[in-house]
């Protein structure tokens, strides 16, 4: 009996050595720790000059259309066709006749910025109203890929995940930030790449991060595949993709872009 007592001690004063031990040593670490030690010196971020104002373009962007030609775009329907939208007092006005048209580059991940207008005469509801489309992967031509919505939604009615900041029938905007038909509407857009293994099965998804009007829209959402406008969204193998911008044939008078500008982030 007495035995057992004293074991049972032994075994408190042991694990109380153990503990004031392991404590006396964490105390020990830090006490010797100095601010040197989580500092990381390598590697040094790339310099970049940032624009001159909010939504200038940085020293290291692509410029995809700064006002005065559409050289670094072509037709989605025919790659070796030029882009024929109108250029006119430094903007780009849709040309529904022409069609979607899209970057002669292609990208994978990358940083995007683009100004867009919908005319202050612009007539129609719904979906029929000032209806384009930033494609962030154009996968085909028409109207294949991953598709941000450009739509006039001030004081506009339409499904919710089809509305401007919407990843198309996918996401529903965190907020409506629009302004009002005839003043310039700017989309900052974070895109992240789907990954595909070689047998076409995926890797990891897409991701979009997206301001519309500086305001977040879309918080690193994850899509389900490519947008599209009837059916269930898939993922379908693809490497590098072409940025494409929308003309949609909704009847309504066209839509304007300028500052249209990427930075490529792999
Ligand atoms: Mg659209």
């Amino acid at each position: 009996m007495l035995l057992d007592i004293m074991r049972a001690q032994m075994w408190k004063v042991f694990a109380f050595v153990i503990l004031f031990s392991t404590v006396a040593s964490l105390y020990a670490q830090q006490s010797t720790a100095k601010p040197e030690d989580t500092e990381v010196w390598q590697p040094e971020p790339k310099v970049v000059t940032p624009g001159a104002y909010c939504g200038a373009p940085p020293s290291d962007a692509i410029i995809l259309f700064d006002g005065k030609n559409l050289d670094e775009w072509v037709s989605a329907q025919d790659r070796a066709a030029p882009a024929k939208w109108i250029v006119a007092n430094s903007v780009v006005t849709v040309n529904k006749a022409a069609g979607n048209i899209e970057t002669k580059r292609t990208f994978r991940n990358y940083q995007f910025h683009l100004e867009w207008r919908i005319p202050e005469n612009i007539s129609g509801s719904g979906q029929l109203r000032g209806n384009s489309g930033l494609f962030l992967a154009s996968t085909g031509p028409e109207d294949a890929g991953y598709e941000l919505q450009i739509l006039d939604s001030y004081n506009n009615k339409t499904y919710v995940n089809g509305m401007a900041g919407s990843l198309y029938k996918q996401s529903i905007p965190l907020a409506n930030p629009m302004r009002k038909p005839g003043e310039w509407q700017a989309y900052d857009v974070v895109w992240t790449a789907p990954v595909f293994n070689a047998d076409g099965s995926l890797k990891s998804p897409a991701y979009a991060t997206v301001f519309l009007n500086s305001v977040l829209v879309d918080n690193h959402f994850e899509l389900k595949g490519e947008t599209r406008y009837i059916g269930q969204p898939f993922y379908k193998k693809f490497d590098r993709a072409p940025i494409k911008l929308q003309a949609h044939d909704d009847p309504s008078p066209p839509i304007s872009f300028r500052n249209i500008w990427v930075r490529e982030l792999d």
